[in-house]
């Protein structure tokens, strides 16, 4: 698979952050900072949604969905490769908690797959969307700060994949999101019976989102995946984002609302020939930053995912 020469995701602004050379590629802010302190085992947090579904809080690290059955344990994403022991004690500890036999990765990134290798060699199952395997067997390199990933070993890859939705027992179903709203490997897992809806990082709970179009996210992706999550949730269902808190469909339609906003100012800007540096001078975001925090890095390239799709030249 090719990857563009346009790259950007969460990582490079991780590094960006913490501003230093020579930090694990992938370390999030907020863990380096927890395990300075304690140690990040000692603060991760368990959110109960029902007796038999939780979120799993390591500090850091991206929300882990946990379903317990007389089966196991089922998970969406299993965190980055530096917390998966973290993880797996977490897991235990849990009410009926035994061991995992299912692992959904709902997009390649790091921070979610890095439980794949320890549960592949355990034989356990591991769902996504076929891109998502597709781009977990091949190096991908962000030429923006020039970080790379290697792909995972066979063993730690997805084997079992899908193209458009899929069920389990218990009232488990999920599916793709083909807007591409943060890669082009994007999925869901819904849970009937809790009315839980996780939607990884296609959904930001906590600030604003990245924008990977190095795999394929685009900004026009964010606003037709809040489009489509819309449709799959109702007023009691329970969004769990791959970072920050649980959403309602509230605010899948306030923050549909917003990037919607943002995607047609981007877009004119575009169509003007205007290029990033002028975008994020035109504060497209203006109104928003109070509540979403400093917006230069997202339009950016928010701006430059619009080339891969839009641009007038392509
Ligand atoms: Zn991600």
């Amino acid at each position: 698979m090719v990857v563009d020469e346009r790259g950007h995701s969460r990582r490079q602004i991780l590094k960006g952050a913490i501003g230093a050379a020579g930090l694990v590629l992938g370390a999030p802010v907020l863990r380096l900072t927890a395990a300075a302190a304690q140690g990040p085992s000692e603060s991760t947090g368990i959110l109960r949604l029902s007796d038999d579904l939780f979120v799993v809080r390591i500090p850091g690290e991206s929300n882990v969905i946990a379903h317990t059955s007389a089966d196991g344990v089922l998970l969406v994403d299993g965190a980055s490769a530096r917390a998966s022991g973290a993880l797996t004690k977490a897991i235990s500890g849990l009410p009926a908690g035994g061991r995992v036999h299912t692992i959904f990765n709902t997009h390649w990134h790091p921070e979610v797959t890095g439980s794949n290798e320890q549960l592949g060699q355990a034989g356990k199952t591991i769902i996504a969307h076929e891109n998502t395997r597709l781009w977990l067997t091949t190096d991908v390199t962000w030429p923006w700060n020039g970080d790379r990933f290697k792909r995972l070993p066979k063993i730690a890859q997805p084997n079992k994949t899908f193209y458009t939705t899929g069920a389990l027992g218990s009232g488990i179903r999920y599916g793709y999101i083909p807007d591409a709203a943060h890669t082009d490997g994007d999925m869901y897992v819904y849970f009937a019976q809790q009315n839980v809806l996780a939607v990884g990082d296609a959904v930001s709970g906590q600030g604003w989102p990245v924008v990977d179009y190095v795999t394929g996210g685009w900004i026009g992706g964010i606003v037709g995946g809040l489009q489509r999550l819309q449709t799959l949730a109702n007023e009691e269902t329970r969004i769990v984002p791959g970072r920050g808190p649980v959403l309602g469909l509230k605010d899948l339609k306030s923050q549909y609302e917003m990037y919607g906003t943002i995607y047609d100012r981007l877009s004119q800007l575009l169509n003007k020939g205007r290029g990033p540096g002028e975008a994020v001078a035109a504060q497209p975001t203006k109104e928003f930053d109070a509540q979403m925090g400093n917006p230069d890095e997202f339009v950016r390239r928010a701006f430059e995912s619009l080339w891969a799709y839009v641009s007038p030249d392509a």
